[in-house]
């Protein structure tokens, strides 16, 4: 019985730090800068960019392209 008790309320922990991780996103929208990708000039969040040789910020699509 006790065990049981015990598993409930793990997944309640679980539970209640999976809801606070979805959470963050809402409290701290846009926190992201946007850069443009050099090439196509899409706007992209920095953590996605990819940086080439030449320090200019490109989209996935054109990461592997020369400068
Ligand atoms: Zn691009």
């Amino acid at each position: 019985m006790f065990k049981w008790l015990l598993l409930a309320g793990f997944l309640g922990l679980l539970f209640y730090f999976w809801r606070q991780k979805q959470r963050i996103p809402k409290n701290h929208p846009e926190v992201e800068s946007l850069v443009r990708c050099s090439v196509c000039g899409r706007h992209i969040s920095v953590h996605s960019a990819m940086l080439s040789a030449k320090g200019h910020y490109r989209c996935t699509l054109h990461a592997g392209d020369p400068d």
